[in-house]
């Protein structure tokens, strides 16, 4: 079937991860939802299930408004890239093959309106501006507050253009932030950043920050209600100048396609009976996203914490960091009568699970949470309490936004979650007090309520997308 002719057309980049796909095909929704033609360019290999399947059911899903493109990638001598980690390669990969994009965007056959990518890829597609012909935005998964970190960094730097600094050398006790009242201090910095030596992340960022400035915009899975200083200091130009606009059209919502319809053999469907079950509210759900593996260390005081705080709970557990190595069966590592105990008080899975229909079910009252941005919205959207335990990356500037605005707790004294074993009893007293806390439940109730109302009809986002396809129409 032949795409027809839309007046506006987006082309959408993703990079690695669900935490950076699911936003940008919930992004591309929202232009689909009003009315606009899509090109997804879909970097191969892809690297977890996870993706590949939701690229699938998505593309299906609008058989006549989208198209979708492969962007073959050259593979990486892995001797010229210092990271093991998949998603990263892929990351690496990408950046490194962009010069094979612009043959794609020209063999486009109607023009773009908008080329759209991901925050990982700012200073691959500065650099081939001028062969796209058409204005260019990010879409950044995190929160403003990580975004001011990322844009601030240039100004850091900066300071001694001459001279060229570790990033841990720009970073003091805290980083005061021009418009952000509470500093970020130097132990929520991501830890990549400042490690020693050289890494794909430190390299990511310090070039990246510097091109920022060259977009056209950027797209930002957040609202005035949850970070309207951190917006508007963005936006006044308050945190670097001439930062291009950021557009806070979150929280993005989860959409039909992204239905795990796993049928008989999926976990899904029992899931929701067994949550169907339970009282409303008295259900902890623990996920640490998609591609944190629980720590072997933690496990088993995680299982005791969750056997001892008294609430049935449903714990996502992941053994490996890509879905598809996984091929260790839970009993064996925690054994069969840890195992045995932990049936007894609530359920556990590895399969990749509905996390918008988990949350959204009247039973689930508490999320223990890396603090991945994404979880965090979808968490807010659905007004449950919040417990982070922030793992690494940009978790505790995300942890910040949470207990900022009331709606959750951080237990800073455990540190990351690869720093050291936090004891069962611990993991159980600290459930008990998010799950039984009622001003976090009123706090996430507003909250809910004003994420509702900025993704709704006449919100925030609406208004936002329809001026700029406005904008793009005239100057077609
Ligand atoms: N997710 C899911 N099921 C799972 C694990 C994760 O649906 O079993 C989704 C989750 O809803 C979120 C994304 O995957 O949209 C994870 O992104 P996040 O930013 O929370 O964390 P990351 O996985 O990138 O660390
Ligand atoms: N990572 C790595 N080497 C690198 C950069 C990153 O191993 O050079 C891994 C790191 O171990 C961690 C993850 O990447 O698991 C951190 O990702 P982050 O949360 O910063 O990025 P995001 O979740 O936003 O993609």
């Amino acid at each position: 079937m032949s795409v027809p002719e839309a007046a506006v057309h987006v082309a959408f980049l993703s990079s690695a991860g669900m935490g950076h796909l699911n936003p940008c095909l919930r992004l591309a929704s929202v232009f689909l939802r009003h009315g606009c033609k899509v090109t997804l360019i879909i970097p191969k290999p892809i690297v977890s299930l996870a993706e590949s399947n939701i690229i699938s059911r998505f593309c299906s899903s609008f058989p006549h408004q989208v198209s979708q493109i492969d962007f073959n990638l050259t593979p990486l001598d892995p001797n010229t890239v210092n990271t093991n980690d998949p998603f990263f390669l892929q990351y690496e990969t990408i950046r490194r093959s962009v010069h094979l994009l612009s043959p794609i965007l020209s063999s486009l056959s109607t023009s773009l309106s908008a080329f759209i990518v991901d925050v990982f890829l700012i200073s691959p597609i500065v650099s081939i501006v001028d062969k796209i012909f058409c204005p260019s935005y990010i879409y950044f998964s995190s929160s403003a507050r990580m975004l001011s970190f990322l844009a601030y960094v240039s100004v850091l730097a900066d300071a001694d253009p001459a001279a060229q600094p570790h990033p841990s050398t720009l970073v003091g006790d805290v980083i005061h932030i021009p418009g952000i009242t509470l500093p970020i201090p130097r132990s929520s910095v991501p830890p990549l950043f400042l490690l020693e030596g050289s890494n794909s992340f430190q390299r990511m960022m310090m070039e990246d920050s510097l091109k920022l400035t060259k977009l056209d915009g950027v797209f930002i899975n957040s609202f005035e209600e949850l970070e309207g200083e951190a917006l508007a200091a963005l936006n006044e130009g308050k945190v670097v100048r001439g930062m291009p606009p950021v557009y806070g059209i979150g929280p993005l919502m989860a959409c039909e396609f992204e239905n795990v319809d796993q049928g008989q053999k999926g976990c899904m469907s029992w899931i929701l009976e067994w949550l169907n079950e339970r009282a409303e509210g008295s259900v902890v759900y623990v996920s640490l996203g998609s591609r944190t593996e629980t720590r072997r260390e933690q496990i088993k005081d995680m299982a005791l914490g969750l056997i001892e705080c008294g609430y049935s709970f449903l714990w996502v557990v992941k053994l490996k960091r890509v879905d598809r190595e996984e091929d260790e069966g839970l009993e064996d590592v925690l054994g069969s009568e840890l195992m045995g105990k932990v049936r007894e008080r609530g359920v556990v899975v590895k399969e990749f699970v509905d996390q918008m229909k988990i949350l959204g079910h009247p039973a689930v009252g508490g999320f223990v949470t890396h603090g991945g941005w994404n979880s965090i919205t979808e968490n807010i959207r659905e007004g449950v309490n919040i417990l982070t335990w922030p793992q690494g990356g940009d978790q505790k500037i995300n942890a910040e936004v949470v207990r900022m605005n009331g709606v959750g707790i951080w237990i800073e004294e455990w540190g990351w979650g690869t720093q050291k074993v936090v004891e069962g009893k611990e993991i159980a007293k600290r459930i008990k007090e998010m799950m039984s806390n009622e001003s976090l439940r009123v706090k996430a109730g507003e909250m809910k309520e004003a994420a509702r109302k900025a993704c709704g009809v006449g919100g925030s986002c609406e208004v936002i997308i329809k001026r700029l396809i406005e904008e793009w129409k005239r100057k077609a």
